[in-house]
C-alpha cells in the first residue's frame, strides 16, 4: 500500500489531514490513488443521497463588475467584454421557464454590478419567493457589508456563494488587485453563515501560482469553516486577462479534489461544475463519479450567455433551458444517477 492510499484511508476515517500529509497528498499523485479516492467518494455520496442528483437552475443576470479578479473574463478592466443587464421582468421570465422544467433552487449569479444594489436585489428575492414559495433562492453577487447580506436575509434569500478563492492571503494578493482584501472575503464568509445563509464557498483548481501547499491551506480552511456547499472547478484562462497564458488547472487533479471534498465533508453540497464540463466533455459525469452530487444549468437567456465569459470556450451557451435539463438528465444517467426535482436543501 503506498503511503498516499494510506492517508486516504485516514482522511476517510479521520476527517481531517496534516499541512504535510496534505501536500504529499497532492504531490504527484496517481490515477490509481485517485480512482482509490473516487471509488470512497462516489460510495459516500450514495450513502447520503442515494443516486439522487440535486438541480439548481443559474441566472447569470449582469456581467458588470466593479471588481478587478485577474483571472475573471468580466472583470471591469477588460473593455473587450460585451457587457448586460437583465431586468428583473427577464428574470422572473428565466424563473418561471426554469420552474416549469423542474427546478426548486434559483441561483441568481452576477459580477459586482452597482446598478443592483442590496435593497434592489432583495425586492428581487421577494418576488421570487412570493410567486415560487416552494424554491430556494441562491445568491452569488459577491463581497457585501453585514447589513446588506442581513438584508438579502431577511427578503428571503436561503444560500449564498461566495468562493474563498484561496485560502492562502499571499495568494490572494497574486490573483487579485491591492484594493481587494483576503480579510475582507473571508470576514464575508463567517458573516453569511451566522446570518444563516446555506453557505458555499470552494477555490479554482491550478489558478496561477497555486501549488500543493495552497491546497493544503484550501482543504484546512474546508475543514474549519464547514461550509454546506463546495464550489470547485479548473482555471481556465480567458483571453482578454493578465492571466491569458497562464496554463489551465488539471483536469485530474480537479476530480481527484472533488473525491478529497466528498470524503473528508460527507454531507456537503458538491456541484460538478461548469468549468469541469468545459475542460472536458465528460467532466460533469465524471465529477459525479469522484463526488460531486449538485448540478447547475444554465437559465439565462441564450441571448446573453456567451456574455457571461469568466473563461474561454465556456459550455452549454446554446441550449434552452429545457433542452439543458433533457441533456443533463440523459448525462446523469449514462453514471447510474438520476435528476433530483427537490430544493436539495443541505443536511446533516
Ligand atoms: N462575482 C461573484 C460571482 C461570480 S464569479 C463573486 O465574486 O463571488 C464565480 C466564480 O467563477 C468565481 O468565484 C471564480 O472562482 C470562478 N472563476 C472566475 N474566473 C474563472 C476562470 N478564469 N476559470 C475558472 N473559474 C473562474
Amino acid at each position: 500500500m503506498t503511503d498516499r492510499i494510506a492517508l486516504i484511508d485516514k482522511l476517510n476515517e479521520q476527517k481531517t489531514l496534516s499541512h504535510e500529509e496534505w501536500v504529499s497528498l497532492f504531490e504527484g499523485f496517481t490515477d490509481s490513488d485517485r480512482a482509490y479516492a473516487a471509488a470512497i467518494a462516489k460510495e459516500l455520496r450514495e450513502k447520503k443521497f442515494g443516486n439522487k442528483i440535486f438541480i439548481r437552475g443559474i441566472v447569470e443576470f449582469s456581467n458588470y463588475c466593479k471588481n478587478d479578479c485577474f483571472y475573471c473574463g468580466i472583470c471591469r478592466s477588460n473593455k473587450n467584454a460585451e457587457r448586460y443587464r437583465l431586468t428583473e421582468d427577464d428574470i422572473l421570465e428565466c424563473c418561471a421557464e426554469g420552474y416549469d422544467s423542474g427546478f426548486r433552487t434559483f441561483v441568481l449569479q452576477s459580477g459586482e454590478d452597482p446598478a443592483y444594489p442590496p435593497q434592489r436585489m432583495a425586492e428581487l428575492v421577494r418576488e421570487i419567493k412570493l410567486r415560487y414559495p416552494d424554491c430556494a433562492v441562491t445568491l452569488s453577487i459577491g463581497e457585501l457589508e453585514r447589513a446588506e447580506y442581513q438584508l438579502l436575509r431577511d427578503a428571503g434569500a436561503d444560500r449564498y456563494l461566495l468562493r474563498h478563492e484561496t485560502a492562502v492571503r499571499a495568494h490572494y494578493e497574486k490573483l487579485h488587485p491591492s484594493f481587494m482584501s483576503f480579510e475582507h472575503r473571508m470576514g464575508c464568509l463567517r458573516t453569511l453563515k451566522e446570518l444563516g445563509f446555506q453557505t458555499g464557498t470552494g477555490m479554482m483548481i491550478g489558478s496561477p501560482f497555486q501549488t500543493a501547499h495552497e491546497l493544503a491551506e484550501d482543504m484546512i480552511f474546508l475543514k474549519e469553516f464547514q461550509p454546506h456547499m463546495v464550489g470547485t472547478g479548473p482555471f481556465l484562462p480567458h483571453r482578454d486577462t493578465i492571466f491569458r497564458d497562464q496554463p489551465k488547472g488539471s483536469y485530474e487533479l480537479t476530480l481527484f479534489v472533488l473525491a478529497l471534498v466528498r470524503i473528508m465533508l460527507p454531507n456537503v453540497l458538491l456541484p460538478a461544475t461548469t468549468a469541469l464540463g468545459t475542460i472536458n466533455p465528460r467532466g460533469r459525469e465524471q465529477g459525479v463519479l469522484h463526488g460531486a452530487n449538485v448540478i447547475m444549468p444554465n437559465l439565462s437567456p441564450t441571448s446573453v450567455r456567451k456574455k457571461y465569459q469568466l473563461y474561454d470556450n465556456k459550455i452549454c451557451t446554446e441550449d434552452s433551458s429545457e433542452q439543458c435539463k433533457g441533456c443533463i438528465a440523459a448525462r446523469m444517467k449514462s453514471v447510474g444517477c438520476e435528476v433530483e426535482v427537490s430544493r436539495g436543501d443541505y443536511s446533516e
